[in-house]
């Protein structure tokens, strides 16, 4: 028999702190236990207790075709076949690279890594190479990864531990890192590199672009001479072919891209105009590096995952989306209590508050109300996995159909009568 939940967190808390590999998968701010994965089938997980649910995690979004997709088994098991990692480079990073500059309108080269966080402290050091300048701007409630210069105000795990910021950052290291609220087209100055946004910010729960917000960084980058950087490390490839840059028409300067892109495994990338990109080691000055970048079981994973997303699974995401944000708003209403489901695309948001949410303060001050836990305990109880935190978002996939849509119907229902904000 193998160990039960309990009796497994209890071994790990022994010997990984806090018992888990990234502070999200903590319970920390729901209460009880995390369950141990023991496998995953399409929208489903299964836990090592043998209890079934429907998953709306699916690793953060890394996995849009739901968990262990026959074509992502079958191209990874082929590419590990013939060896999982050589120091020369492979056909499958080009197709990769290939595919990314076929898809997204003004992205001309792109770079592998194997993680979002690389891909956006990547792309942040190209943009200080490539002006020659000291600041960044960031936005409050936006996560870019955990590197030392962008964990200010990131939002997502940091925000749902209740921390300003990480311990061990020295000052230094945010010196020049500047932190303004979502939705305000903020004032730059000639020391700015860039500006660094989610588009669509998905680590404060799910938050839109106010009309205007991004064309108005565009233009106040160009003003100064500042490059604008899309951290589409959510949004690629999911709320469209194109990623945010093709649905608002705004095309930054670079990307950042990662969880859909690898399919499941670490795979991240950043990439932009080739004026810019050309300032990368071995072409340009600016230095950047990767023992397994671009590996291949990772790029097999991600080309399988993007040649299944044509315009019929871009339908299908947003419709089922479309229809979870109804269902949860319905069962909110349907008891009384006050809440906000935003959708983009193929992203769902709840805020259990009255209001529309613009920002970090907004997000925070719902999150803070208890609601969220009431919510996620009741949800898991019948079966329904949410992430175990108020910022994060929703992530239904190409697996999650009118079953699990119905499954999660009758549990929203049910989890929403015992919900009490401020309890
Ligand atoms: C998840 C995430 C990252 C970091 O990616 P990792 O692969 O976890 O390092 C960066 N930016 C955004 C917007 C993310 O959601």
């Amino acid at each position: 028999m193998s160990p039960s939940n309990s009796e497994l967190f209890g071994r790990a808390r022994h010997v990984i702190p806090g018992g888990v590999n990234s502070p999200v998968r903590a319970f920390g701010s729901v209460g009880g236990d995390p369950y141990f994965v023991a496998r995953g089938e399409g929208a489903y997980v299964v836990d090592v207790e043998g209890r079934r649910y429907v998953d709306y995690v699916q690793s953060y979004g890394a996995t849009i075709l739901g968990h262990a997709h026959p074509a992502v088994v079958e191209a990874v098991s082929r590419a590990a076949a013939s060896g999982t990692t050589f120091g020369a480079p492979t056909e499958a990073e080009v197709l990769l690279a290939e595919a990314v500059v076929e898809r997204v309108p003004g992205c001309q080269m792109v770079r592998l890594v194997s993680s979002g966080t690389e891909a956006a402290m990547s792309a942040v050091r190209l943009a200080r190479g490539a002006t020659g300048r000291p600041r960044v701007v960031k936005f409050a409630g936006c996560y870019h990864g955990h590197s030392d210069m962008l964990l200010a105000a990131g939002g997502s795990g940091v925000a749902t531990l209740g921390l300003p910021g990480s311990a061990g950052v020295p000052p230094g290291a945010v010196a020049d890192t500047v932190v303004v609220p979502y939705n305000r087209v903020p004032e730059l100055d000639s020391d700015t590199a860039c500006v660094i946004v989610e588009p669509v910010a998905a680590n404060m729960g799910l938050v839109a672009p106010a009309e205007g917000f991004l064309e108005g960084l565009r233009r106040q980058c160009d003003r100064v001479g500042a490059l604008l950087v899309f951290d589409e490390v959510i949004t690629g490839f999911r709320i469209a072919r194109g990623g945010a840059a093709e649905v608002f028409g705004v095309t930054p300067d670079l990307w950042c891209f990662g969880k859909v892109i690898g399919g499941g495994l670490p795979v991240g990338a950043f990439g932009g105009r080739s004026d810019v990109m050309g300032e990368l080691a071995p072409l340009g000055p600016v230095y950047q590096a990767g023992t397994l970048s671009g590996n291949p079981l990772a790029t097999a994973a991600g080309l399988a995952v993007l040649g299944l997303l044509d315009a019929a699974a871009y339908a299908e995401l947003a419709d089922t989306a479309g229809r979870l944000g109804k269902l949860l708003a319905d069962a909110f209403s349907s008891a009384g209590v006050g809440a906000q489901v935003p959708v983009v695309s193929s992203l769902v948001g709840v805020f259990l508050g009255p209001d529309p949410v613009r920002d970090y303060d907004e997000a925070r001050a719902v999150a803070d109300n208890g609601a969220y836990t009431q919510l996620f305990r009741g949800l898991l109880d019948a079966g329904v996995a949410l992430a175990p935190g108020a910022y994060e978002v929703l992530f239904p996939g190409l697996a999650h159909g009118d079953a699990e849509l119905e499954r999660t119907a009758a549990a929203a229902a049910e989890a929403a009568t015992r919900i009490s904000p401020g309890r």
